[in-house]
């Protein structure tokens, strides 16, 4: 009956095999789950800082024109050069650009801007 001692033996380095695997495989997932979670709540902090960011940004003082409000004269007039189709075909399809000043007039009516832009205060005394 000696070779049954050895399957036994056998089952039992192989059993001890498996749980000290299966122990390790545990181990392991458990250590990329910290990390996977430490990783998430990396990124969360990081798209908080930016919305944060993005909140407390300036809003651009930019023309419905698409240019800065620093383009516009006190009359309102834009100075920035845009592309203005001067040609086109039969479809109405522009087929020539010119590089012509923007006809933009800035916006007259109310302004729903000045409430969150303000234009800075110059002191003349
Ligand atoms: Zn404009
Ligand atoms: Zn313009």
């Amino acid at each position: 009956m000696d070779w049954l001692w050895w399957v036994f033996v056998f089952f039992i380095v192989g059993g001890f095999g498996w749980i000290a695997d299966t122990g390790r495989t545990a181990l392991r997932t458990r250590h990329e789950r910290r990390i996977e979670r430490f990783e998430l709540a990396e990124r969360e902090r990081e798209r908080e800082r930016l919305a944060l960011e993005e909140a407390n940004k300036q809003p651009e003082p930019v023309c419905g024109c698409s240019h800065h409000l620093a383009k516009h004269d006190r009359k309102g007039k834009c100075h920035e050069d845009m592309e203005t189709a001067v040609e086109w075909d039969e479809e109405k399809k522009p087929l020539r650009y010119e590089r012509r000043q923007c006809n933009c007039q800035q916006y007259v009516g109310p302004q729903p801007l000045s409430t969150i832009y303000a234009d800075e205060l110059t002191d003349l005394a």
